[in-house]
């Protein structure tokens, strides 16, 4: 009997607008890295929300912080100081090793953020003329939806009917050092990148590509942002993956997992001579380090921690990466990822086999066409990811 979900689909379908394209399952409930339809059918969520829920739907301890706060204030605008603000900012500041945090509520968001810390930095501290910076983005890019962000984007479809875009924005194949080197000129105030592309399907740079492109930058005063947005916070097995090549990014773009999808929260950090460049005024948002966000965002940093999520990703992720491989299937022609960032690329569309999989009671989203994204809440188990990995096998195995 599936009479409420497709009742709720056709009402969304009806009234809603159509940006997305979901898969046909209605989630009313869940607890861990399980959902339920409303019906009772039971799945595993293989997506966390892109990484939002890397620490599993409701966690307890985020949820509890939710609901103290919820019973003390939820917001008051920054006209105001709150009593979350400074102990977040003290939090995420020593996580990241920055001196200072700008926090705002949607990724996308916290990326217009970077992009407009990096002109400001360009003309105030490296001395661009007027209106002259230059942003280099990758191509194959995804930093959000805003104008901001589409203008940084090399997929048509993002941008088709959108224009004019943001000038000033240079676009490089990503991993390649000497189409970097040779896009830098002396208005280039930052290089923007996802250390792990995600959803141009789980990229990962060529091994020494990020900190060579991260010591190319320091030579040219050439601020360096990377947007961990969805790599970071433990998803790619390290609290950061520009861990994986040692070395820290003049910003970070944090979202996602930094509300433990729970409560959207988003942030940049950066040291002083970068953040400093914000005056009253010149950059914030109404909801922007409200103290619901805060409580929430605390919780959700000190579980990524205390349950040691970074190290359970590496792994896991290596486990289940080795058990990918073994599927002999020739559609499949890659098996990728680090951490529990997992794409396998096929050589046909993955939709067929993303329904397949929700026939199995396995939730998973096709990215990019061709590539099957497994990324499950941090919190799964070694039994759990047993459980999908024998599901995982029998969908992709070859027929
Ligand atoms: N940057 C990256 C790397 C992302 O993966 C995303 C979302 O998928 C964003 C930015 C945009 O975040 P939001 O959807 O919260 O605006």
């Amino acid at each position: 009997n599936t009479v409420q979900s497709q009742e709720i689909i056709k009402q969304t379908e009806k009234y809603g607008a159509h940006n997305y394209h979901p898969l046909p399952i209605v989630v009313s409930e869940a607890e861990g890295v399980w959902v339920k339809d409303p019906e009772g059918n039971k799945y595993m969520d293989m997506l966390s929300a892109y990484s939002a829920v890397n620490q599993g739907h409701r966690h307890p301890k985020i949820i509890q912080a939710l609901k103290d706060q919820a019973d003390r204030v939820t917001l008051t605008s920054r006209a105001f100081h709150n009593d979350q603000l400074g102990p977040w900012y003290e939090k995420v500041a020593k996580l990241t090793n920055k001196d200072m945090v700008l926090p705002m509520n949607t990724g996308a968001e916290a990326v217009e953020t970077a992009l407009k810390a990096a002109r400001r930095w360009g003309y105030d501290v490296k001395g661009i003329s007027d209106n002259q910076a230059e942003i280099i983005a990758c191509e194959g890019n995804f930093h959000g939806r805003t104008m901001g962000a589409v203008s940084l984007s090399s997929d048509e479809e993002y941008k088709r009917g959108f224009g004019p875009m943001l000038p000033g924005i240079k676009l490089v194949p990503y991993g390649d050092l000497d189409a970097l080197k040779a896009a830098i000129t002396p208005n280039t105030a930052a290089f923007i990148i996802e250390p792990i592309q995600g959803e141009a399907g789980i990229n990962i740079p060529p091994a020494g590509y990020m900190k060579a492109a991260y010591e190319l930058c320091k030579e040219n005063n050439v601020m360096f942002i990377a947007d961990e947005i969805q790599a970071g916070l433990a998803r790619s097995g390290k609290m950061f993956a520009c861990e994986w090549e040692d070395f820290e990014p003049d910003m970070y773009i944090l979202g996602k997992a930094l509300g433990g999808g729970v409560f959207p929260i988003s942030c940049v950090a950066a040291n002083k001579d970068i953040l400093g460049v914000f005056n009253p005024g010149s950059h914030g948002s109404t909801f922007g380090g409200n103290p619901m966000a805060c409580a929430v965002s605390i919780a959700a940093l000190e579980v990524l921690e205390d349950e040691k999520l970074a190290d359970r990703s590496l792994e896991l992720g290596e486990y289940f990466v080795g058990k990918l491989k073994e599927i002999d299937n020739p559609m499949i022609q890659d098996v990728r990822g680090r951490g529990l960032f997992i794409g396998v690329e096929l050589n046909e569309p993955a939709r067929k086999y993303c329904e397949a999989l929700k026939e199995e009671g396995l939730l998973c989203k096709e990215t990019h066409d061709t590539v099957i994204r497994f990324a499950p809440p941090l919190v799964i188990s070694k039994e759990e990811l047993d459980w999908a990995i024998e599901r995982i096998q029998k969908v992709l195995s070859a027929t």
